[in-house]
């Protein structure tokens, strides 16, 4: 392929170090970082009131590099129950918590578990790392759940069409069939008891890339909370956010999701309110390989070999939890609007935000899923 977009590629091909960034700094200065922050993102959490009405809260905001992207961390403690230090302990631990599930997660690491998952499962079996099981578990279940839309089993297909490494033209039809007998969760054997895995074919390679930061976010959530951390936004880079408690004097957290046409103008196609949840954006746009002018994106559909292309441009989904909305996202960009509409009808807790281009003129069409944005703006 021409070229490559990917944060993990560039990580890797820039050698980038992990880096923490910011100490403690008062909440009036938050705001602006808070906006300054979140530029870069797919979508941006605000605040209806200034962070600086509460200046007696203790608060913190930290970000790190981990997962090929940012992680970012706004903490509010109980004034008189909780020092700033505290917070800033919290908030060490749960990043070094996400350096360690992406140690054992990342299949782009040679001797992660996951690595050495993929390598031995055929012919296995291969005791597995318990995190990694986990993942797997959770990861059959979201399979299950949207009928293989989302399925972990795709790397083949990501390795074929060059996201793993530089490749020259698009797959023959041969190559894409021959990848395919290498994809699916059925040929996944988990057996929990003795804590193995085992591959039924060989060459096959987990990814944990469409669930892995989701993992990670309520990972940390329930580590922070555990630690007293009153209220917290937790950001998975470009894509997922995970709440709790509320911001000072706040009901909920405002989230605007931009444009995926025009992200750096900042045009906002939609806003949602969110407690105690959890958000995921999934789009074609963020990474993808080009070849002659043609973007083929990172979401593929397991069932055809071929990078999902549907009515969707982006999709948002809010789930009670980070592992949810992230797998889900990814899965409903595979699916399609209309069977997302009827997925979210039996299961009426997800809310989305649906952007499609059904008639491809680049004018980007909204549907709320479960939102009534008049009712949202309410909880302000
Ligand atoms: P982001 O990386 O921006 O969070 P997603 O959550 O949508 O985006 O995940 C996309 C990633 O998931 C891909 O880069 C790939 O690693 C993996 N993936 C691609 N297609 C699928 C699929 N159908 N099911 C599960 N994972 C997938
Ligand atoms: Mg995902």
């Amino acid at each position: 392929m021409s070229s490559v977009y990917s944060r993990y590629h560039r990580k890797i091909r820039s050698g980038t170090t992990n880096c923490c960034v910011t100490r403690f700094i008062p909440p009036y200065i938050l705001v602006s970082f808070g906006i300054i922050l979140s530029a870069q993102l797919m979508f941006q959490v605000g605040h209806a009131e200034p962070l600086r009405s509460e200046t007696g809260t203790p608060a913190v905001f930290r970000s790190h590099h981990a997962m090929g992207t940012i992680f970012e961390l706004l903490l509010f403690g109980e004034a008189g129950s909780i020092e700033v230090n505290d917070l800033e302990l919290a908030a060490d631990d749960a990043f070094d918590l996400l350096d360690r599930l992406e140690a054992q997660l990342s299949n782009w690491i040679d001797g992660s578990p996951v690595s050495v998952m993929n390598r031995k499962a055929w012919p296995g079996p291969v005791e597995a790392d318990p995190v990694v099981l986990e993942a797997l578990k959770l990861s059959r279940a979201y399979w299950s759940m949207t009928g293989g839309a989302f399925d972990v089993t795709v790397g083949p297909l990501l390795d074929l069409w060059g996201f793993y490494r530089d490749k020259q033209g698009i797959p023959t039809e041969a190559q894409v069939a021959e990848a395919l007998g290498r994809v699916g969760f059925d040929k996944v054997e988990i057996h929990p008891e003795a804590g193995t895995v085992r591959f039924l074919n060989p060459e096959m390679r987990v990814d944990f890339g469409g669930i892995g930061k989701g993992i990670a976010l309520d990972r940390m959530a329930a580590l922070l909370k555990a630690r007293g951390v009153r209220a917290g936004k937790l950001v998975g880079g470009t894509s997922s956010i995970l709440v709790f408690g509320f911001p000072p004097k706040q009901k909920n957290w405002k989230v605007n999701i931009f444009s995926p046409y025009n992200r750096s103008s900042g045009e906002t196609l939609a806003t949602v309110f969110l407690r105690d949840e959890s958000l995921s954006t999934s789009t074609a746009s963020e990474r993808y390989v080009e070849w002659k002018g043609r973007k083929y994106g990172h979401i593929f559909d397991p069932r055809t070999g071929y990078p999902a292309e549907t009515d969707l441009v982006s999709v948002t989904v809010v789930a009670p939890d980070a592992a949810w909305s992230d797998a889900l996202s990814t899965a409903f960009f595979v699916m399609g609007s209309k069977k997302v509409w009827r997925f979210c009808e039996e299961h009426p807790g997800l809310r989305c935000v649906l952007v499609s281009d059904r008639d491809r003129t680049g004018v980007p069409v909204v549907e709320y899923v479960n939102i009534t944005p008049e009712k949202d703006t309410e909880h302000e």
